[in-house]
């Protein structure tokens, strides 16, 4: 197959257009190259048996978020948009050289793919640069990640994912909502104590989103666990799919920090997860869904964030990239990188400021929702 760039611009398709040919690796090779996106990364190295600090005292989380891959593959360009969203990873990965890579959901589309034997290999695809890389990951699912949440789905993709070289993702308690409901402890560099908690949640499939009383009653218990073992809640951040209500609140009535150019979806109810956070030392959330939005902004101590749209499956055409955190010590951070390598930290991020009657606008659609 001759190279994309041996063709004139006339002959892609307007959905290609939808891509920043300058900035996207695939088309460049010079920064492809310089970024060490052109080495060819020794296969699978073997991948860390604990999730731990550097000796330098940081740990570096990137959160790869709404990949799709799969979705469109009788297309062409269903199948060439999977090329573009490998080297996308391929690119962010050795650009950021992360600790973990946390899969926020949508990994996959499963309703375009209609054999339901064939969705692992297609969330092989979506793990693979991070496995190549011996990189340690943790998935959960989106909406998309079984065609109308399917159970049986959703379980083959969870064992299968489980059962990949540096997979830390688990199965939840049985009785909850959700799969994926699971918390990562992360050592200190000496491997002996505890320094930071993840929780990762199950947000729902495309007939049921939501965050249940279970799951947020199991983030309490499993909070007390921690704290009974450690003598105190330890600063913990949380990781899933679709986006809780106050996000809504925070874009409506406070400052924010990034991009907005896209509908807040979030789960029909929080049922008191966030207040909860505030008191287990919860000091963040991720999520993705929203493909055209990589917002943060503070809820009451708690930075509710937005990931960055990573794959080229999906709605939208912004440019790709992920969001990052990164630990030293208790203290952390966090920033985008985009596919051109530009780098956003949240002091640089577009400011949103709202109008007062923004806010009063959220506050008596809120009140029209609580009295129906
Ligand atoms: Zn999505």
């Amino acid at each position: 197959m001759q190279g994309p760039n041996s063709h004139g611009p006339r002959q892609f398709s307007p959905l290609v257009r939808r891509i920043n040919r300058d900035a996207h690796p695939l088309f460049s090779f010079k920064s492809h190259r310089s970024s060490g996106g052109n080495v060819i990364v020794p296969r699978q190295p073997r991948p860390p048996d604990t999730l731990k600090f550097k000796d330098d005292g940081t740990f570096k989380i990137m959160q790869i978020t709404d990949l799709h891959v799969g979705e469109d593959q009788h297309t062409w360009w269903g199948r060439f948009q999977d090329l573009l969203t490998k080297s996308t990873q391929n690119f962010l990965l050795d650009r950021e050289l992360p600790d973990l890579a946390i899969f926020s959901g949508d990994l996959i589309t499963a309703h375009s793919i209609n054999n339901t034997e064939r969705v692992t290999h297609y969330w092989a695809k979506a793990l693979k640069p991070v496995i190549d890389r011996g990189i340690p990951f943790a998935s959960t699912f989106g909406n998309h990640d079984a065609d109308d949440g399917a159970l049986n789905t959703r379980h083959r993709l969870m064992e299968f994912d489980m059962k990949q070289s540096g997979s830390w993702t688990r199965e939840g308690p049985r009785d909850i909502e959700g799969l994926t409901n699971y918390v990562l402890p992360i050592y200190d560099s000496s491997g002996e104590k505890v320094q930071v908690l993840l929780y990762v949640m199950d947000s729902g499939d495309s007939n049921d989103d939501r965050i249940s009383k279970a799951q947020v009653k199991w983030v309490k218990s499993t909070a007390k666990e921690w704290k009974d073992k450690m003598g105190r809640h330890l600063p913990s951040l949380a990781f899933f799919h679709i986006a809780l209500p106050e996000y809504k609140k925070i874009w409506a009535c406070d400052k924010t920090y990034g991009l907005k150019d896209d509908v807040i979806n979030t789960v029909r109810d929080n049922n008191g997860l966030l207040d909860l956070f505030r008191t287990i030392n919860t000091q963040g959330v991720f999520v993705g869904h929203d493909h055209g939005i990589d917002f943060c902004g503070d809820e009451k101590g708690v930075l509710l964030c937005y990931g960055r749209h990573t794959g080229y499956g999906g709605y939208g055409g912004w440019m790709r990239g992920t969001r990052m955190v990164q630990f030293r010590g208790e203290e952390w951070k966090t920033w985008v990188t985009t596919e051109r390598g530009q780098v956003i930290p949240l002091d640089r991020a577009e400011e949103h400021i709202p109008s007062r009657s923004d806010c009063e606008e959220w506050r008596e659609a809120e009140e029209r929702k609580g009295s129906k």
